[in-house]
């Protein structure tokens, strides 16, 4: 796959600063609304965009994929940042007919016996789901943090998403540390997902993701029985970088 984008998608982006979020966040918002989408996990960084884009106008589109797997905790961040900054959470959940396809036929555990099983059960909870809530829109946000793992380490703040239909995936926090998202959530009193309290570092569906150990990278709590390079869920694969 290429990794040169067309250039007149860049166009629109010219002078703007894409290392300050807040002016990704406001020209994006100029350009695509209604049709821009945030999707949170309600992980810090997904908090910062939210907090970010509800200063600018509270109706932007915001989407989390309910799994059907997700810790209690989530929902109960989910909630207060939609008390906190009047958020409308649109959840996306995944075809009752595929989950239950799946359970009868490989069990309610499926994911840990193959990276395939893993793939197909993220598939199905989440990235069909996601290509339902990007349905429509010309560009979509995300949380993303380069450093967060090798398989984020090339992202840009710009790029052509072609596994969803070549809108543009904005990831405006793409050069932030995990120590300047932290910063950023204690200054603002932003709310955060309890799990961090328990040592998470990292926010996803509970059979899958853990606290991490001394000296573990971010992402090492996520799928941690699997591979480094096999560790995305099918939501981030390589796109068009710009
Ligand atoms: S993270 Fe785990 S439970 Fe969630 S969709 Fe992927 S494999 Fe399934």
């Amino acid at each position: 796959m290429s990794t040169t984008a067309p250039t007149d998608t860049m166009a629109p982006w010219k002078g703007v600063d894409l290392d300050d979020p807040g002016a990704v966040l406001r020209h994006a918002v100029d350009l695509y609304h209604p049709r821009l989408v945030l999707a949170t996990s309600f992980s810090i960084e997904d908090n910062i965009l939210a907090y970010l884009l509800a200063k600018i106008r509270t109706d932007v589109r915001v989407v989390s994929l309910d799994t059907g797997r997700l810790p209690e905790e989530t929902y109960e961040c989910a909630e207060r940042m939609r008390q906190a900054y009047g958020l409308t959470i649109e959840w996306y959940h995944p075809e009752a007919a595929d989950v239950e396809a799946l359970i009868r036929e490989k069990g309610a555990f499926s994911f840990r016996e193959s990276v395939e099983n893993r793939k197909e059960c993220c598939r199905i909870r989440k990235v069909l789901p996601l290509r339902r809530a990007l349905a429509g829109a010309e560009a979509w946000i995300t949380g993303l943090r380069a450093e967060q793992s090798v398989t984020r380490s090339s992202l840009h703040v710009v790029e052509v998403d072609e596994a969803n239909g070549g809108i543009l995936k904005l990831s405006p926090l793409v050069n932030w540390t995990y120590e300047q998202a932290w910063d950023y959530t204690r200054k603002h009193r932003i709310p955060y997902n309890r799990l961090y309290d328990l040592g998470y570092t990292s926010i996803g569906c509970a059979p899958c993701t853990r606290a991490i150990r001394p000296g573990e990278d971010q992402r090492a709590g996520r799928w941690w029985w699997e591979n480094p390079e096999h560790k995305e869920c099918g939501l981030h694969p390589v796109n068009y970088q710009i």
